[in-house]
């Protein structure tokens, strides 16, 4: 089925969306992208758009961060968003991929006196990391330092880095690579932030361990608390623990809420996927399709004829 983009402030056939080969971004990794997942609920017909808002609330931060002025409003870049996600029509899970970049065909090394634009497509998207359980090493390759490339933001040039460490996994046959901050606590997988179950509790990397503020990270951290009762705290994490920690697992728009069964050849726990893990995800896959009334201020519905069933209304 074709998909469409938003690209130069039109609805386009995806085929037809086309930048030039002087693009500034193209050559120096100038852009800042967005992952955004619509969820398809079969019972309903309805796709539901999980956490709109805030996806475009990091863009446009990273925004100010590479001096971009995007001639779009927080309001309307979802507006579109929507628009082309009811237009695509997709009947499965999607992945909307939204760009804002330096688009003025020039060359020359810096971040001012240049042009921006935004674009935006969605594709058919189902499992990133196609496993019930992820093995993974820990990366040679580590994350960079805040005042090298800022990993608060999602700027396509530091993907290097993290493209870096997923292939060394992939090549040496794991599925995801774990990350080091620059003074060697643990960070974060190439395309996900991480947790551990260490005493029942969670243990996640904080904001200075050069991570990416997850949107998923945020949304597990607030079910554990309001659905479970358990807490997560926010600190450094040296690698031996996460090799005696109870539980691990892996969050990210693409990948979700992803087990890891085992690290740098240590099982974590006994190498299947743990009770707080399979409760969690099991909240997550029922928030993020719109099946929990509580959490449907995070879901925002893409078609308008969509069949809500009778008992729901
Ligand atoms: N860290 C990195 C490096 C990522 O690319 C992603 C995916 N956006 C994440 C963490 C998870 O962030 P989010 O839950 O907002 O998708």
């Amino acid at each position: 089925m074709p998909s469409y983009a938003f690209f130069h402030n039109d609805f386009v056939p995806l085929a037809e969306a086309r930048i030039g080969v002087m693009t500034h971004a193209l050559h120096y990794g100038t852009a800042l992208f967005e992952g955004i997942r619509g969820n398809w609920n079969a019972e309903q017909q309805q796709i539901y758009i999980f956490r709109l808002r805030e996806h475009y609330e990091r863009l446009l931060n990273g925004c100010r961060v590479l001096k971009m002025n995007l001639p779009y409003t927080l309001d309307r870049l979802c507006e579109i968003t929507v628009e082309l996600v009811e237009k695509c029509g997709f009947q499965e899970d999607i992945y909307i991929r939204p760009l804002a970049y330096k688009s003025s065909e020039t060359l020359g090394v810096r971040l001012h006196g240049l042009e921006s634009d935004f674009l935006v497509f969605a594709i058919p998207w189902g499992r990133y990391l196609d496993v019930d359980k992820a093995r993974c090493i820990i990366a040679s390759w580590r994350r960079p330092d805040a005042n090298v490339i800022p990993p608060q933001c999602k700027i396509t040039g530091i993907y290097v880095n993290n493209a870096f460490a997923k292939t060394e996994a992939v090549e040496n046959d794991f599925d995801e690579a774990i990350m080091l901050s620059p003074d060697g606590h643990i960070s974060e997988g190439s395309g996900e932030n991480i947790f551990l179950v260490v005493g029942g509790k969670l243990v996640t990397p904080p904001s200075y361990n050069s991570i990416l503020m997850g949107i998923t990270r945020n949304t597990v951290i607030e079910l554990a608390q309001k659905e479970l009762g358990v807490e997560t705290s926010e600190r450094p994490i040296d690698r031996s623990e996460l090799y005696t920690a109870q539980e691990c697992f892996l969050t990210g728009t693409a990948a979700h809420l992803t087990p890891v069964a085992e690290v740098d050849r240590r099982k974590i726990g006994d190498g299947e996927i743990g009770r707080i893990t399979t409760e969690l995800q099991k909240i997550y896959s029922d928030v993020i399709r719109g099946t929990n009334p509580k959490y449907l201020h995070w879901c925002t519905p893409a078609y308008k004829k969509a069949t809500v069933p009778e008992k729901r209304r």
